[in-house]
């Protein structure tokens, strides 16, 4: 039981909890005079807001507390620790969004709890509850019973109605760091009498990434191999395995193009029955911080800096949009490995059959998009129109260097499109699927007309979020920000769609 740690050790009381800043908030507003009597936990998933809502409302229901925390002794603690406490309603908004709902909360608020000092409402994923069950609940979040209080959880807080947040104290909960992975290891390490060094710990800090649970899960698994005494040694030989199945290091395989051995992981991954969607999960966590990290927004850690090295903004943007779009493969998929290995192939980094140390040869965009400029600003050049300073800004570039319906250029165009389907593939393999069976025909000031062959094909490509795709796409390849338009090839055209039996996959895709 790999869990057998994390639920043994996790927290119990308020003064327990290992995200500091939920717990110097509770600890101080436990602690006031008056006690806000509705809060909202809000913070990515798995930074422990549940978990926190129940230990706070064990703490309210507790017959005999000591200070702010829960005695976990008297008969509603334990009632509570069984989950079988009357006087906690749970409700999970994800499934009772509707206004019936809370209607009955409402109807059931005023009534005293049956043994406990308060009556408790957690309410999970609360910004799925719609307007209508929101405005009921607003006028019992002014003026609530004195035994009630109200605890909401969220992973989305701005979907929460303003007029509600303003009602609610605000509780947030952020990924943890080192030192809360280490202060929750802390109680498992004493509690089980375990010999480890400091910096054992702080490398299963590190792995863990701020996931408590994969802390546990690793110091428990080298109790179970190493016993009460744990070497630094030892626990670096198997820990080693577990950075080496890491979702980090599949992103960073992907990034430096080394297709064999991803696909060799995904094997080894399935063998060792991996969680697919928590996998692609870490993945995704895994290149938003790398893609902040590019933008400056935040200081790159130290291991990351090698492979921000190697990799540039618009080529991470692609791959956190293919990694959503495998999430929703997944869903769907028969061979759960599947997905991420057409990912892999699929990859802007991906170098065909390539595999090994390929760091240097990781796909950066940016000189192909110069080299493109540089060719079509010199012929332009040439055609005898005014010099222009390959220096100026790209914007100026493109207007200056653009033709009225130029077919040289509209050639260049045709020989980049291959390369301009592989960029949007990444984002969307529906609309990549789609364009193979398209034509680009005519360029003219910065707009693309493309030639479908149709309606229903015309329709899905203009759609808003279609079109950006393929503008990015272009953009990407092209180093330019041109728009889409889409006609509809004459009855009469001489030509023919590229490929035709993409029709009826591209309906199935949609689902039109
Ligand atoms: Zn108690």
């Amino acid at each position: 039981m790999m869990d057998a740690f994390y639920l043994k050790y996790r927290p119990k009381t308020i003064s327990e909890l290992d995200c500091a800043s939920a717990r110097e908030m509770l600890t101080s507003n436990l602690k006031s005079k008056d006690m806000p009597h509705a809060f909202l936990f809000s913070g990515p998933k798995g930074t422990g807001k549940t978990s926190s809502a129940r230990i706070l409302a064990k703490t309210l229901g507790c017959l005999n507390p000591k200070g702010i925390d829960s005695c976990n002794k008297c008969d509603v603690c334990l009632a509570t620790e069984k989950g079988v406490n009357l006087d906690i309603i749970e409700i999970d908004a994800a499934s009772n969004r509707g206004i019936d709902d809370i209607r009955q909360l409402r109807e059931k608020v005023g009534l005293s709890p049956l043994r406990a000092r308060n009556k408790i409402y957690i309410i999970d994923e609360v910004h799925m509850l719609t307007n209508e069950a929101f405005n009921a609940i607003l006028k019992t979040l002014e003026e609530p019973p004195e035994h009630v209080y109200f605890i909401f959880c969220t992973t989305n807080p701005e979907k929460v109605p303003e007029t509600v947040i303003s009602r609610l104290t605000s509780v947030v909960f952020q990924k943890a760091n080192k030192d809360e992975v280490k202060r929750c290891l802390a109680r498992a390490v004493e509690g089980e009498d375990i010999e480890i060094e400091e910096n054992s710990l702080d490398l299963i800090a590190s792995i863990s990434q701020g996931s408590f649970r994969d802390a546990h899960k690793l110091l428990y698994q080298l109790f179970v191999s190493e016993g009460k005494k744990i070497t630094h040694k030892k626990a670096e030989n198997l820990l080693g395995r577990w950075i080496k199945l890491s979702p980090e290091k599949m992103v960073e395989m992907i990034i430096k193009g080394e297709t064999k051995s991803a696909l060799k992981l995904t094997k080894e991954l399935e063998n060792e029955g991996a969680d697919w969607h928590e996998y692609l999960r870490g993945m995704m966590e895994y290149v938003q911080k790398l893609i902040i990290a590019k933008t400056g927004a935040s200081k790159p850690e130290e291991t990351d800096i090698d492979i921000l090295a190697i990799s540039d903004l618009n080529s991470l943007t692609a791959l956190s949009l293919g990694l959503a779009h495998t999430v929703n493969l997944l869903r769907e998929a028969i061979i759960p490995s599947l997905p991420l290995q057409i990912l892999i192939c699929d990859s802007v980094f991906s170098k065909g059959d390539s595999s090994g140390p390929e760091a240097d040869k990781a796909l950066d965009s940016t000189p192909k998009i110069a080299n493109y400029q540089t060719k079509r600003i010199k012929k332009k050049s040439l055609s005898g129109s005014k010099a222009i300073d390959l220096e100026t800004d790209s914007e100026v570039n493109s207007e200056a260097s653009l033709g009225l319906g130029d077919t040289a250029q509209l050639k260049d165009f045709i020989d980049k499109w291959p390369e301009i389907l592989q960029a949007v593939k990444p984002m969307n393999h529906s609309v990549e699927a789609l364009l193979r069976a398209c034509r680009p025909t005519e360029l003219n000031e910065g707009r693309i007309t493309i030639e479908v062959f149709y309606p229903f094909h015309k329709q899905k490509l203009e759609e808003e979020r279609n079109r950006r795709i393929i503008e990015d796409g272009i953009k990407k390849v092209l180093g330019f920000p041109w728009k889409v338009f889409c006609t509809l090839a004459q009855k009469d055209s001489k030509s023919k769609p590229p490929t035709d039996d993409l029709y009826e996959q591209a309906k199935e895709i949609f689902g039109k």
